[in-house]
């Protein structure tokens, strides 16, 4: 069926931009539309009992609108199936339930995002799943917290919110050596900065509310892997707990994706003038970015990574009351929760995103403040941060 034809659709394109653009639709062969429609329709006619005539029956199952996001997730991650779920969370759920069952481990990053530490330490531990919790950027450490339970090595490069650096081809082996999966949450990177399927991972997840999404408009998570058995159980989880997307936040995470490759140079060029301006401020005790040379992840991340992307984090001088004075002053960086959209965000992990971790092994420093560097113009953005760090 249609579905078929489009998910192959992407590998007939070199460039990440064309991909991004067409992977997963052709134009309408009724009407011509050059976008998908938002079919807003939760059913649809049979002609006789049975007689489907797009493949489609009832819109938790599948939507057409959906399926051409889908094809799309498939075609810029280079990997052959894509889900998409209603949020990163419930993205994350279906995977754990697809692949973990009652006595399975898990081993996940130190500092992992901390909605995915609060799902699996409160959720998941009560059935029976257990972790343990790993640097991504020590390889010995991840290694040695694998035992024979072992079924999913969880990774985020770079980690939100310390932006540590795992080497994802390493990883994968050391994962398939114990006999689990790799699973890369590729939130941070978004597909054009890095492919972790390429580079040996099993899965790849996403928040789609961030990068891809690209303009805080909508929530949404994906999946995406090239094996067909897992595709499978997670289209059966799609239609079996029916965490997925309407058809109107499919279409604008699609036209989000459209422009991703433009977006992501822009964060990125933005990001790097920001951190040459933080690196040397007398208010800044720390500039955590993997495009810094003394970043202990630098040379992982320029293998693996096109560019190191729109996220900076840094430790503020004078503490937890001055990283949030900081946060409090900005004018242009709004101060809120999310990521990766085109406007710029500032937030202090501790007391926001990351409050769920307090006490626990993943706890992130006091005074650390998070930007999400928009794509305004750049100079707008450095003088916000200078008179609000005064
Ligand atoms: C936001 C985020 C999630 C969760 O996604 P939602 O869409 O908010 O449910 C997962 N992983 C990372 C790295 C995130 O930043």
């Amino acid at each position: 069926m249609s579905e078929q034809r489009s998910r192959a659709d992407a590998s007939r394109w070199q460039g990440f931009g064309t991909k991004a653009i067409h992977a997963g639709y052709e134009p309408d062969p009724l009407t011509g539309a050059v976008n998908p429609p938002i079919y807003a329709s939760s059913t649809f006619a049979q002609d006789g009992v049975g007689g489907l005539r797009g493949g489609f029956e009832y819109a938790r199952t599948g939507n057409p609108t959906r399926q051409a996001l889908e094809g799309n997730l498939a075609g810029i991650e280079g990997g052959a199936f894509g889900r998409a779920f209603a949020s990163g969370m419930a993205a994350t759920d279906a995977l754990l339930r697809a692949t973990l069952r009652p006595g399975d481990h898990l081993v996940i990053p130190n500092d992992a995002y901390g909605g995915t530490f609060r799902l699996i330490d409160k959720v998941f531990t009560q059935w029976g799943i257990t972790y343990s919790v790993a640097p991504v950027s020590d390889v010995d450490a991840v290694r040695a917290a694998i035992t024979p339970a072992t079924k999913l090595v969880w990774v985020e490069t770079p980690t939100n919110p310390l932006l540590n650096v795992g080497d994802i081809e390493v990883l994968a082996g050391v994962a398939h050596d114990g006999g689990a999966r790799l699973v890369v949450d590729n939130t941070f990177a978004s597909p054009y900065l890095q492919q972790p399927l390429a580079l040996g991972a099993d899965v790849v997840l996403h928040s789609t509310t961030k990068y891809l999404g690209g303009h805080s408009d909508v929530v949404g998570g994906a999946l995406v892997t090239d094996d067909e058995s897992l595709d499978a159980d997670l289209a059966f989880l799609q239609n079996g707990a029916g965490a997925v997307p309407g058809p109107f936040d499919a279409y604008l995470t699609m036209r989000g994706i459209k422009t991703l490759a433009v977006r992501m140079d822009r964060h990125s060029d933005n990001a790097e003038a920001i951190v040459d301006f933080l690196a040397g401020h007398p208010k800044i005790e720390k500039v955590l970015y993997p495009g810094v040379e003394s970043h202990p992840g630098h040379a992982v991340a320029a293998r693996q990574m096109r560019r190191f992307g729109g996220m900076i984090s840094v430790l503020v001088a004078g503490g937890p009351a001055a990283a949030q004075e900081f946060c409090a002053r900005t004018e242009v960086f709004t101060l809120a929760e999310s990521l990766g959209g085109i406007e710029s965000l500032i937030e202090h992990p501790a007391a926001m995103t990351h409050a769920s971790t307090a006490g626990s092994l993943l706890e992130v420093p006091a005074n650390l403040v998070r930007l999400s560097v928009g794509i305004e113009d750049v100079a707008d953005l450095i003088g916000d941060l200078e008179s609000a760090l005064g």
